[in-house]
């Protein structure tokens, strides 16, 4: 079972329906506060980031991106994944510009990586995109598929 399968079997209500939805099952599965915000903070170039505080989670996304669920998605891939995210203390020095290049270093200790370099931090990031098109190709499915229940739901009604 791919981890997108494992969240969506979490999913409740209409959760499924939507990325911003799954923030909740994602805030349940792990029984802590989640939060996704737009946050102009964030380093040029940076699309989103999730911050590890001690007690809740919380992810940034850059206000110029285009799809932010489609961003908030990769972020979720990360949590659900178990990458570790950037404490918040570490986060905030680096949304900081002139701190950025420190962060793929940073990245790799946190998870405990002590060679490869790039590559691993890479291998990261391809898991993240692919849990995130994975997600949004079968949300995409699923809100047709509910779309049409609920209008024939509604043609019973009427
Ligand atoms: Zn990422």
């Amino acid at each position: 079972m791919s981890e997108v399968s494992r969240l969506l079997a979490h999913a409740r209500g209409n959760e499924s329906a939507s990325v911003f939805g799954l923030v909740r099952t994602v805030e349940r599965m792990r029984g802590r506060p989640l939060t996704v915000r737009e946050s102009a903070e964030l380093a040029p170039g940076t699309f989103g980031l999730w911050r590890n505080g001690h007690d809740r989670d919380e992810v940034l996304y850059a206000p110029w991106v285009a799809a932010p669920d489609r961003t908030v998605a990769h972020e979720l891939g990360h949590i659900v994944l178990g990458h570790h995210g950037l404490p918040v203390e570490e986060a905030a020095r680096h949304t900081l510009p002139s701190e950025w290049h420190d962060m793929a270093s940073f990245m790799l200790r946190q998870c405990g990586q002590d060679s490869g370099g790039d590559e691993d931090l890479l291998q990261l990031e391809r898991d993240a995109e692919g849990f995130a098109s994975e997600l949004c190709r079968r949300i995409s499915g699923v809100g047709r598929a509910r779309s049409a229940r609920i209008r024939s739901h509604f043609n019973e009604i009427l």
